[in-house]
């Protein structure tokens, strides 16, 4: 049995449909003998909309409200997710950034993560449920909600992994993986089955459009594997690993 930690980005949970899909997707994990824990980013343009609204009321809003309000939309895609897994036949149970124990700095919209103890999380484990964690968010020392910057769920699926000590951090997304080359632009580039954080890092141009940068250091430092992959194919993806870890070792490779 594996621990796993599946992070689906905007555009995987872009309407009810894709949280359905979603759910059938972490339940098939989870029946395959896995203990799971998901990490949401908010459905489709949801962050983009919110920070329009902002802005369409005060053009310099208060950082603190920003927070307040950004930290919103990863609440409805968790609780969504929790529901479409629940119709699913199975149980779960959906965390805010502060539930999950996400502690971080005070630098509203691009909070540093200071420390993770996801002591609901594991309890929820442990008694057989799926977790499912809403990214990009947690709560600083004054008690108030903070983002971690666009792109951030990323980074908090990759927290949490090393915060519950997983065997892998998959990332779903909307493409097979990462590529030589952006595929849309450049037709012959090639899926990279598996790379090294280093190599990844130095492919700012392609790499860094599919992963968040301070995800891929943070997974560096903890040396935790990641497979990023599409929520709308069954293809493998690419898999960012440690030195010395063979690739075929780790586990939902299928
Ligand atoms: N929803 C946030 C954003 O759009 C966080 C994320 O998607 O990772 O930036
Ligand atoms: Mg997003």
């Amino acid at each position: 049995m594996a621990l796993i930690v599946q992070k689906y980005g905007g555009s995987s949970v872009a309407d009810t449909e894709s949280i359905k899909r979603v759910a059938k997707r972490v339940v098939e994990t989870e029946k395959k003998g896995n203990k799971v824990a998901v990490v949401v980013s908010a459905m489709g343009d949801t962050t983009d909309d919110l920070i329009d609204q902002a802005l369409s009321i005060d053009s310099n809003p208060p950082e603190r409200e920003m927070d307040m309000l950004m930290t919103a939309g990863e609440r409805i895609s968790m609780s969504l997710l929790a529901m479409a897994i629940h119709a699913e036949g199975s149980r779960a149970h959906s965390f805010t950034g502060q539930q999950a124990g996400f502690f971080t700095d005070t630098r509203y919209g691009a909070a540093h993560i200071k420390a993770v103890r996801p002591d609901r999380v594991k309890n929820a484990l442990s008694l057989g449920d799926i977790a499912i964690v809403a990214g990009f968010q947690g709560i600083n020392a004054k008690g108030d909600a903070t983002t971690l910057g666009r792109g951030g769920s990323d980074t908090s699926a990759v927290a949490l992994a090393v915060a519950l000590g997983a065997d892998i951090c998959e990332i779903y997304t909307d493409v097979d993986g990462i590529f030589t080359a952006d595929p849309r632009i450049v037709p012959s580039a090639r899926r990279i089955p598996s790379i090294g954080y280093e190599a990844i890092l130095e492919m700012a141009s392609c790499g860094s459009k599919v992963l968040a940068l301070r995800c891929v250091e943070y997974a560096q430092r903890f040396n935790m594997p990641l497979h990023v992959r599409s929520s709308f194919s069954r293809r493998p993806g690419t898999l960012v690993v440690p030195d010395g870890i063979d690739p075929r070792t780790l586990p939902n490779l299928d």
